[in-house]
């Protein structure tokens, strides 16, 4: 059967994908520097491989221009430009990012700084904007084409007159309203202070001209209005920044700005190291998991650089596996920029790094789990799967460096727990570590097996996740105590007498129980009198190494 295309409603989807990105109107001027930078970083590795292509740093700059009068704010850069097909593929086509196909196209050439990928930044420009004119003229042409688009109703293409190579971006500022005021972005004091928000690390200039005012020659006392270009962005990367310098908010900004992810990070690390390998590095624990976190689509990694240019957008060698929702950059001077890789894998330097940062990490959450509860267990909630199956992951082999991160429910106040508040909170004469699994802590509540355990005073630890078993035999014991499933055979809490209740039960019934046995057959193993049944009348128990619940996982995996 043929298939057939989804319609959609152009307009509102454009508003739903933009609002749902982004939540503040102002980075709409990122997204338009960001564009206007990638499009000079194309004529810069151009340069590299075109030997008739000579790249001249201060030929190459970015220029706002806020204009009240006319309410427009203009954005020009003096990149590669686009032709009218380009104009056509990349601003008429949502979704569409041709930096990503240039990053592809150019896989050779190690190194590159380009931001764009998802095809949607410049479209943000309608958040602010009523009516957005671009006229670009491409690198290598002398034709021009004036691309103008009042929003998702469509564009238009027409040829137009520009005498340099590059892009003009202008957008007619929409009026304000009572709720919303679009004043700001006329401002220039305003855009400059979110430019250096966003955009500070620019690695090209970002000019405005500034209005500033000076004494008047020759008239005492009075002054005259100027205009004066500045260049507002420091182009200096945050990992060369001096972390006294910077503030949680620069952070934030710059993994937004990177596009590590959507959410903000919540906690930071800014590392710098002198010693047998000299790197900088941020580190960044995020607050969601990502939507493909858990799938095979997902790879971890971090960025790499040597000496300030990129070698590799996702180095995975960086992170173990269990860490690897840690997002961040790591720049080395002591790697080499032409280093495939192949023997980046076996490179020794680049080991270090990783142990480290390993070791990093680990601290680092350590000290959240001790010094900022919430937030720890904001983060558990999005990746403590991923702690787990690094427990049992690699026959137990990074067991050690991961149990202190593992929280559990536990039946006391139902709050999250750690094995050592759990442990440390044992009464002296209690032998195991006491564990229920099954599919909800409602229902484990009701597990007839828990009653004896809680009536003794004794926490139990709920397991809800299919892995939470599976981990914990692997860790077998925390500080001596031994791990036991309240379901399990001897629960080491039974007495001398129950045991002989239960005896004398059993065989002064021995005919009902056999009874009883002979219509279970083949559904259960025994029938028993139990020792350890409070107010329920009957329970389930396995038998062995494994629990009922591990049986039914293990029975559910395909084999
Ligand atoms: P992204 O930057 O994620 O690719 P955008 O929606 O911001 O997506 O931009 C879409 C595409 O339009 C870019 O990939 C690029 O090819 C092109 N583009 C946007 N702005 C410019 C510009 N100033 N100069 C040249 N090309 C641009
Ligand atoms: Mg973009």
């Amino acid at each position: 059967m043929a298939k057939k295309e989804f319609k959609a409603e152009s307009k509102r989807l454009l508003e739903m994908m933009i609002n749902s990105i982004y939540t503040q109107r102002e980075i709409f001027l990122r997204e338009l520097i960001s564009n206007a930078s990638d499009a000079v970083d194309k004529i810069y590795y151009k340069a590299l491989t075109d030997d008739n292509l000579v790249f001249n740093k201060e030929d190459y700059y970015i220029k706002v221009t806020a204009d009240k009068a006319t309410r427009t704010l203009t954005i020009a850069d003096t990149g590669i430009g686009m032709t009218k097909d380009e104009l056509e593929n990349n601003l008429g086509v949502i979704a569409k990012s041709g930096s990503l196909a240039f990053k592809k196209e150019n896989e050779a050439q190690d190194g590159h700084n380009i931001i764009g990928q998802f095809g949607v930044g410049f479209y943000s420009a309608f958040m602010v904007a009523d009516v957005v004119t671009v006229t670009s003229r491409a690198l290598g042409s002398d034709e021009a084409f004036k691309w103008e688009s009042e929003g998702a109703d469509g564009y238009t293409i027409v040829p137009a007159e520009k005498a340099e190579v590059g892009t003009e971006i202008v957008m007619k500022i929409k009026p304000n309203t009572e709720d919303d005021n679009y004043d700001e972005f006329l401002e220039e004091y305003r855009l400059r202070a979110i430019i250096k928000k966003y955009s500070d690390f620019i690695r090209y200039p970002i000019k405005m001209e500034m209005s500033s005012r000076r004494p008047k020659e020759g008239e005492e006392g009075e002054f005259e209005e100027f205009k004066e270009e500045q260049t507002v962005n420091s182009m200096v990367p945050i990992w060369r920044k001096n972390k006294s310098e910077l503030k949680d908010e620069d952070y934030a900004n710059f993994y937004n700005e990177k596009r590590y992810g959507f959410d903000k990070p919540l906690k930071h690390v800014h590392l710098s190291a002198d010693g047998a390998v000299r790197y900088q590095a941020i580190l960044f624990i995020p607050e969601n998991t990502p939507f493909d976190y858990y799938t095979k689509e997902f790879e971890k990694g971090l960025e790499l650089y040597s000496n300030g240019v990129l070698i590799m957008d996702k180095c995975g060698d960086l992170l173990p596996d269990f860490f690897g929702f840690v997002k961040g950059m790591v720049d080395s001077e002591d790697l080499s920029l032409n280093i495939s890789r192949e023997m980046l894998q076996h490179d020794r330097q680049l080991k270090l790094i990783a142990k480290n940062i390993q070791s990093k990490i680990k601290s680092t959450l350590l000290s959240l789990l001790k010094d900022e509860r919430d937030k720890y267990e904001t983060f558990y909630k999005a990746f403590g799967r991923q702690l787990k199956f690094g427990v049992y992951n690699d026959y137990g082999m990074n067991k050690d460096v991961l149990q202190d991160l593992l929280l559990f429910t536990s039946s006391k106040e139902k709050k999250q727990v750690t094995l050592d508040e759990y442990v440390s909170r044992m009464p002296e004469e209690q032998k195991y570590i006491y564990y229920a699994s099954g599919e909800s802590v409602d229902r484990l509540e009701k597990l007839p097996q828990t009653e004896i355990v809680l009536d003794k005073g004794y926490e139990i630890l709920y397991f809800t996740d299919d892995i939470d078993e599976f981990a914990i035999k692997i860790i077998a014991s925390y500080k001596d105590k031994e791990f036991k499933s309240v379901s399990s055979g001897d629960l080491g809490i039974d007495s001398e007498e129950k045991d002989k209740e239960a005896e004398e039960k059993q065989s002064g019934n021995k005919e009902l129980f056999e009874y009883m046995q002979s219509l279970l057959e083949g559904k259960v193993k025994s029938v028993k009198a139990s020792k350890r049944l409070k107010s329920h009348p009957v329970c389930l128990t396995a038998e062995g190494e494994l629990t009922i619940e591990m049986e039914k996982i293990l029975k559910a995996m395909p084999s």
